[in-house]
């Protein structure tokens, strides 16, 4: 039987999802995990502890355990594992991306400068060393503008800046985050800020799969909540997208370019765009699925799951179609209003029972410290919606999010 491995962090949301998905195939899994798993000694073969931080490491580990068990597909599950799946797919001879394709996707810094390079953006960004003096820099760029780290996720860290003291401001409380943050497999990363002019306008994520370079999109997502800053929350994501189809193929085009620029020709990819007058501006290009639980809001031809997809096409099995089911469909991030402690989930009935919602999902357990943007890296949790036109699942989901009510303590 082929055996598939998962490069799964602990802090996966997904790992039950891919694991369903994986039985659903008749595949043997391997779960790799950057910490040891309980059971580890007890079902050889079905775990292998990883060093996720040092993808050189990592990928001799893989080889090692490839020597007992042999892999036919090495799947990263979220963003911090995509490196090292490249580069222990590439060792291993099985299908993959280019390391350096995927290092230029994980790394904002070095995609923008493919995408400049390809005469794919018009934007200016420079990079600026934590050691740099801030009120100096500050004199020297646009306004607005958007500062991030290299190499987080979640919009962790990604801070508007309307003037000097804005930038400053902005400058310190990214250090402070990259101090403590797992800056995943890229190291280096975490010493330096990247510093974009604001793009205005409305944004869109685009969820594809790229076969030999080829782009299929999978689901175009409008989201209807205006993302202005200072930190930029996700929170409703609905297909199929509203805009015009013209604008949506300017979308397509534009991702399918900067996946070209980059290099990059296998497995699924999550991209963000935004667009003004100009048309579609890319913000990021993921080398993995979307984030989350919102996959489950995605079902493909006969209901098959965005994660089966994604084994499928990594194990070279047949695909009937990627055509998402018609029906529009839609979720929301809940996003985190306020520091402190969850006592208390209320309304979960309330919320659930509005016409339209499939499911709410708290993901984050009573009792826990819940941390708001841009220091946080957690949502709430989820709601899931259907419904017969965009308007009313976005719709379902502001009611039901308005009947929930979180008791968070200081
Ligand atoms: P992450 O990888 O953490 O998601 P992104 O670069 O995708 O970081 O930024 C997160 C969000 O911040 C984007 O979805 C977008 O709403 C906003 N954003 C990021 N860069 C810009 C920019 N240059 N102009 C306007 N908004 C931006
Ligand atoms: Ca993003």
């Amino acid at each position: 039987m082929p055996r598939l491995l998962l490069l799964v962090p602990t802090t996966s949301y997904r790992i039950s999802d891919f694991l369903g998905a994986a039985r659903r195939l008749d595949v043997e899994v391997t779960v790799g995990s950057n910490r040891r798993q309980v059971l580890e000694k007890f079902s050889p073969g079905q775990t292998v502890t990883l060093d996720f931080r040092d993808s050189e490491k990592g990928t001799k580990q893989i080889i090692d355990f490839a020597r007992r068990y042999p892999l036919q597909a090495i799947v990263a599950v979220d963003e911090d594992t995509t490196v090292l799946a490249a580069k222990a797919s590439e060792a291993l001879g099985l299908p993959h991306n280019s390391p350096d394709s995927v290092v230029a996707a994980a790394n904002k810094y070095r995609f923008r400068t493919v995408l400049a390079e390809a005469g794919l953006l018009s934007r200016g960004f420079t990079v600026v060393s934590r050691g740099d003096d801030p009120a100096e820099v500050a004199q020297r760029v646009e306004y607005p503008c958007v500062l991030k780290p290299l190499a987080l996720s979640a919009s962790r860290g990604v801070i508007r800046a309307d003037d000097p003291a804005g930038f400053a401001a902005a400058f310190y409380r990214i250090g402070r985050i990259l101090n403590d943050a797992y800056a995943g497999s890229l190291a280096g990363t975490g010493d330096y800020i990247l510093v974009e002019d604001y793009i205005p306008g409305t944004e869109v994520a685009l969820e594809g799969l790229l076969d030999r370079g080829q782009l299929s999109v999978l689901a175009l997502f409008d989201k209807p909540d205006p993302l202005q800053g200072p930190f930029f929350e996700e929170t409703i994501y609905v297909t199929p997208s509203r805009l015009p189809a013209g604008v949506q193929h300017a979308v397509t085009t534009a991702t399918a370019r900067a996946v070209t620029a980059l290099g990059l020709h296998d497995g699924p990819i999550h991209a963000e765009l935004r667009i003004d007058e100009k048309g579609p501006v890319i913000i990021e290009l993921a080398a993995r699925s979307i984030g989350g639980l919102c996959s489950r809001v995605l079902r493909f031809g006969v209901g098959i799951p965005l994660e089966e997809l994604i084994l499928r096409h990594a194990l070279r099995l047949p695909i009937e179609s990627l055509e998402r089911e018609s029906r529009p469909a839609g979720v929301m991030m809940i996003p985190i209003p306020r520091a402190g402690w969850l006592r208390q989930v209320r309304g979960l009935e309330g919320a659930r029972s509005v016409p339209g919602i499939e499911d709410v999902t708290i993901t984050i357990p009573l009792g826990h410290e819940v941390v708001p943007l841009p220091e946080g890296n957690k949502y709430l949790g989820f709601i899931f919606a259907r419904e017969r036109t965009p308007q009313k699942v976005e719709a379902a989901l502001r009611d039901a999010h308005s009947r929930l009510e979180f008791v968070i303590d200081p």
